[in-house]
């Protein structure tokens, strides 16, 4: 950590090690403000820490939710068909917004999306989520099914969205004032994980 810099703006220029080459058809993903292709910025330290910042060759989709810029940007090997994903994740992306009366901590929102042979996995942020999936769960270019591989990863882009309301905004007293030059626990994940209530 910056230490007497926690405060100050952040600027982030990605360039090439060697000057003279370029990034090709790679591109930079990120929710951080765009200065520019491969400038951005943050408020501060911390927030520049809770964008993850990906370099590479993506395949991107992008829709809108209640107004709202959404985009993926997908990485690996695979054949999936995005546009009915775009379709289904609207229709999740809708619920959530409207569950929470319309009120929306980000003004847009992106998904990092590195596909393997087998994997699974998620981690949110403040206007993202990195996630991590095995190819047999992306929907197959050519059909609609909605299968239980396929639901898998639904159930994972849903989870992850919903902590943009239900961790990083509405989270334990000890998240509002990180210590970043330690470790900070919470024993309030089992509610911010997610609970059922029966009725
Ligand atoms: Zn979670």
């Amino acid at each position: 950590m910056p230490l007497g810099f926690e405060s100050d703006l952040c600027e982030l220029n990605i360039k090439p090690a060697n000057q003279n080459q370029t990034l090709g058809n790679w591109s930079c993903a990120t929710g951080l403000t765009a200065l520019g292709d491969m400038n951005f910025t943050a408020r501060n330290y911390q927030d520049l820490i809770d964008h993850p910042v990906e370099i590479a060759y993506f395949t991107k989709l992008e829709f809108n939710v209640r107004g709202i810029s959404h985009k993926m940007a997908i990485t690996g090997r695979h054949n999936a068909n995005i546009k009915c994903l775009a379709k289904d994740l609207v229709i999740i992306y809708t619920h959530h917004i409207d569950f929470f009366n319309g009120i929306v901590p980000f003004d847009k929102y992106l998904f990092l999306t590195l596909v393997r042979t087998n994997a699974y996995g998620g981690l949110e942020y403040k206007n993202s989520s990195s996630l991590i999936c095995s190819r047999k769960e992306m929907p197959v270019l050519g059909e609609h099914n909605i299968t239980p591989e396929y639901t898998r990863f639904l159930a994972l882009c849903s989870h992850e969205y919903f902590h943009a309301w239900w961790i990083k905004t509405i989270k334990p007293d000890s998240f509002h004032q990180l210590d970043l030059n330690t470790e900070n626990y919470t024993q309030q994940l089992w509610i911010f994980e997610g609970f059922y209530l029966i009725l």
